[in-house]
């Protein structure tokens, strides 16, 4: 798909879909919370409208080896699915215009 350039909605750094997805999971890890108990589960919660996705792991077992091994594969896949709600809900804010504007890419 082409999508263009998206915007972080907490921070405003601009990245295409992946990088996106990658930046949201390694720079702002707290929107995807993991949890182990009772269950494996994640929730993710949107900075912008804060409804939240929770969603069991379906994995054999919910212990700490397990989560610790997993949560990055977690994280990702709640930031995937943070990602999608702010396309889908949030388009004017994270859906860059086609403005000729230089990019400004300070760290
Ligand atoms: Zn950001
Ligand atoms: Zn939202």
């Amino acid at each position: 798909m082409a999508l263009g350039l998206l915007r972080c909605v907490v921070c405003g750094a601009s990245a295409y879909y992946q990088g996106l997805h990658e930046h949201l999971v390694a720079k702002h890890p707290e929107l995807v919370e993991v949890r182990g108990a009772p269950h494996a589960s994640y929730a993710v919660e949107c900075p912008v409208c804060h409804e939240r996705y929770e969603q069991r792991i379906k994995r054999g077992s919910a212990a700490e080896s397990f989560l610790t091994e997993f949560e990055r594969d977690v994280r990702l896949v709640g930031g995937d699915i943070l990602l999608q709600h702010l396309i889908g809900e949030h388009a004017a804010l994270v859906i860059e215009s086609g403005d000729e504007k230089e990019a400004d890419d300070h760290g």
